[in-house]
C-alpha cells in the first residue's frame, strides 16, 4: 500500500513538472524532447518518438526521435510517415491508443529498431483535431503495465496543449513571415511605373515568394488567343537548374495548350507537375521542350481585362505548391496586374504627350513662314495705299497688326518651349546669375518707366553661380519681370530680389499689381492657362510664359512658387541649386 502511494505521488510530481515545463516554453522541439524523455524514463522504453500531423492530416512528421537507427528513420517533413504504416500510423488513423504487449503478434508492426518486445502509441488530440502521436517501444516484458499505459495517456493529453500552443505560435510566426514577404514583394512590384521594370520586378517578387528557379512572363492577345513571351528570367545558376526558357517574342498558340488557355480565360491559378497523368499533350510538350518539372500559372487580369500570364516554373524538381503559397501568389498576381495596367496607361499618356508636342512643333514651324508673309505683305500694302485710309481703315490695320502679333508670339513661345525641352542638360555651363540679372533688369526697365512704374533691384555684391543654360535662364527672368510689369497698373512698385545661401539661389519679383484669386493660383504654371480677372482681361498674352519658367527652373533642378492676393499684388519666384566653386 505504502509503495503504491509512493509510486502515485512520484507520478503526480512528475506530471506536475511536465505541466510546468510544457507550459513555459514555446519551442516545439524542446517541448517534445522533454515529453519523450520523461515517457522513456518512466516506462523504461528503449526507443520513442513524437510525430506531428502534416497540415492536411494525411501523414506524420517525426519531430523528435530517441533510440532509433537514423538510417532506418527516413521520414521527414518532405517525406512524411504515412498513416498506413506501422502501429504509429494506425494510431494516427484510428485516433485510438494502441497497446501492443507482444509485437510479434501485431501484423502492422514495422521494425525500425531491433529486438523490441512491446509498443505503445497514443494520439495527441485537441478539439477533435489530431496534432500528433507519441510512440514508445521497449525490449523488456512487463514494462507495459497499467500504470505506465495510464501515464503515457496522460502525458499525451497534457502535451496536446503545449503542442497546440507551439503550433499556434509557429503558425503566427509563419503568417508574419508571409506578410513581410508579401509586403516586400508588393513594394518591389510597385516601385516603378515603367512597363519593363514592372515586368522585371514582378518576376523577381514571384521568384522570391515561391522560391522557383525561373519565371516566364507572357502578354495575352485575346483576339488571336495567343501569348507573346516578353521576359524569361532564371534566378538560379544554370548548373543548378536545367530550365531552358523561351526567348522573348516567342509566340505560344493557346489552342494547343489548354492549361494555359484555361488559366487565363477562367482567371484561375493552376499548378502543374510533369508527371501528372492528366496533362495535355501541348503542355507536356512545352514542359519537355523547356526542361520544366513544375509550373504555377498566375493569370494577370484587371476587372475583365486579361493582360497575360506569369508562369513560376522549376526545372529542378517536381514540387507541390502549398495552399498558402497559392494564396500568396494570388495576391501577388492581382497586384502585378494592377501595376501592369498602370504602366500601360502611363505609356499611353506619354505617347500622347509626345504626339502632342510633335504636332505643336510641326504646326508652329509650318505657320511661321506664311505668317511672316502675311505680316510682310500687310506692311507693304499699308505703305503703298495708306494715304487713302480714313480713320476706320486705320483701326482695321491696327487690329490686324495686334492679332498677327499675338499669333507670332504664340508661335515663338511654343518654339522656345520645345527648344528648352530638347536642350541637353550636359550643355549647361557655370554662369553668374547676378550679371545675367543686371542685363535683363536693364532691358525691362524702359518698359516700366514707360508705364510710370517704379522698379528696383536688390542683390548681393558677390557673384552668384549656377550651372545653367544662360539663354533658358534669361528667358525665365524676362518672363517673370515682364509679367510683373504687364499685370501691374501705372504707378505701381516692382521689386526684384536675388539672394543666396550655401545650397540655394533664390530669385523673386514682387509687384503691387492686380493679383490673382486663390482658386486660380494652382493652375498658373500650366500651359496655355490665363487667369482672367476683372482688370487683366484686356492684357494680351499666350498663357505660355509661366509654364516656360517652370520647365526651365525644373530642368535646372529648382522649383517655382507664387504668392498672390487679388487686388494687392503678387510675388513670383524660384530657387535653383547653387554652384559653389
Ligand atoms: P500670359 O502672360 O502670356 O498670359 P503667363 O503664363 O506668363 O501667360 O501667365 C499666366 C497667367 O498668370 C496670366 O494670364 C495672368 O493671368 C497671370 N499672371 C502672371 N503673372 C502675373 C502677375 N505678376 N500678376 C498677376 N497675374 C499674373
Amino acid at each position: 500500500m505504502a509503495e503504491r502511494l509512493e509510486e502515485q505521488l512520484e507520478e503526480l510530481m512528475m506530471l506536475q513538472r511536465v505541466d510546468q515545463e510544457l507550459n513555459s516554453t514555446l519551442n516545439l522541439e524542446s517541448v517534445m524532447m522533454l515529453t519523450i524523455d520523461w515517457a522513456m524514463r518512466r516506462t523504461g522504453a528503449a526507443a520513442g518518438m513524437v510525430c506531428i500531423s502534416t497540415q492536411d492530416n494525411a501523414g506524420l512528421i517525426p519531430l523528435v526521435t530517441l533510440g532509433y537507427d537514423p538510417d532506418r528513420m527516413i521520414y521527414t517533413a518532405e517525406n512524411p510517415f504515412p498513416l498506413t504504416l506501422g502501429v504509429t500510423g494506425r494510431c494516427g488513423r484510428t485516433r485510438k491508443l494502441q497497446v501492443v504487449q507482444d509485437i510479434t503478434t501485431d501484423p502492422d508492426y514495422f521494425t525500425t529498431v531491433d529486438n523490441m518486445r512491446w509498443m505503445i502509441a497514443a494520439p495527441i488530440e485537441m478539439r477533435g483535431r489530431l496534432l500528433g502521436v507519441i510512440s514508445l517501444e521497449g525490449d523488456q516484458d512487463g514494462e507495459l503495465n497499467d500504470a505506465n499505459v495510464k501515464f503515457v495517456k496522460r502525458l499525451a493529453s497534457r502535451s496536446a496543449i503545449a503542442l497546440e500552443n507551439a503550433r499556434l505560435y509557429q503558425e503566427t510566426e509563419r503568417r508574419a513571415n508571409e506578410m513581410s514577404a508579401l509586403y516586400a514583394a508588393s513594394r518591389i512590384i510597385s516601385s516603378s511605373i515603367e512597363r519593363i521594370d514592372v515586368i522585371k520586378n514582378s518576376s523577381q517578387a514571384v521568384a522570391d515568394v515561391l522560391s522557383v528557379s525561373s519565371t516566364i512572363f507572357g502578354e495575352y492577345r485575346e483576339d488571336l488567343n495567343r501569348l507573346t513571351m516578353v521576359a524569361s528570367t532564371k534566378f538560379i545558376p544554370s548548373s543548378h537548374a536545367p530550365d531552358l526558357l523561351p526567348a522573348a517574342n516567342e509566340l505560344l498558340e493557346l489552342n494547343a495548350i489548354p492549361e494555359l488557355a484555361n488559366s487565363i480565360k477562367q482567371n484561375r491559378i493552376l499548378a502543374l507537375s510533369i508527371n501528372d497523368p492528366n496533362l495535355s499533350e501541348g503542355i507536356q510538350q512545352f514542359m519537355d521542350d523547356h526542361f520544366l518539372k513544375s509550373m504555377l500559372l498566375l493569370p494577370l487580369a484587371v476587372q475583365d481585362q486579361k493582360l497575360g500570364l506569369l508562369m513560376a516554373v522549376d526545372g529542378r524538381r517536381e514540387r507541390r505548391f502549398m495552399r498558402d503559397e497559392i494564396l500568396l501568389a494570388e495576391s501577388l498576381a492581382s497586384q502585378i496586374a494592377a501595376a501592369m495596367r498602370q504602366a500601360k496607361l502611363y505609356e499611353d499618356v506619354r505617347e500622347l504627350e509626345s504626339l502632342k508636342s510633335e504636332m505643336i512643333r510641326m504646326a508652329s514651324h509650318d505657320l511661321r513662314n506664311p505668317l511672316g508673309n502675311v505680316m510682310g505683305y500687310l506692311e507693304l500694302l499699308v505703305s503703298e495705299i495708306s494715304y487713302t485710309f480714313d480713320q476706320n481703315h486705320q483701326d482695321y490695320v491696327k487690329q490686324m497688326r495686334t492679332s498677327l502679333n499675338t499669333i507670332k508670339s504664340l508661335i515663338e513661345d511654343l518654339l522656345t518651349l520645345d527648344k528648352i525641352e530638347s536642350e541637353r542638360q550636359e550643355s549647361f555651363t557655370r554662369i553668374n546669375l547676378s550679371t545675367l540679372l543686371d542685363d535683363v533688369f536693364m532691358s525691362q526697365q524702359f518698359q516700366a518707366i514707360r508705364n510710370n512704374q517704379t522698379m528696383n533691384l536688390a542683390k548681393p555684391i558677390e557673384a552668384i553661380y549656377v550651372q545653367a543654360s544662360s539663354t533658358q535662364l534669361r528667358q525665365a527672368l524676362v518672363n517673370l519681370i515682364n509679367n510683373a510689369i504687364k499685370y501691374t497698373p501705372e504707378n505701381g512698385l516692382i521689386q526684384v530680389r536675388l539672394t543666396f545661401d550655401d545650397n540655394r539661389v533664390r530669385f523673386e519679383v514682387q509687384d503691387t499689381g492686380y493679383g490673382i484669386s486663390k482658386e486660380k493660383q494652382s493652375r498658373l504654371f500650366s500651359r496655355f492657362y490665363r487667369a482672367r480677372e476683372q482688370h487683366t482681361e484686356h492684357i494680351m498674352g499666350t498663357g505660355l510664359g509661366l509654364s516656360l519658367v517652370k520647365t526651365v527652373v525644373e530642368r535646372h533642378g529648382g522649383e517655382v512658387w507664387v504668392k498672390s492676393a487679388l487686388g494687392k499684388g503678387s510675388t513670383f519666384g524660384f530657387w535653383l541649386p547653387a554652384k559653389r566653386d
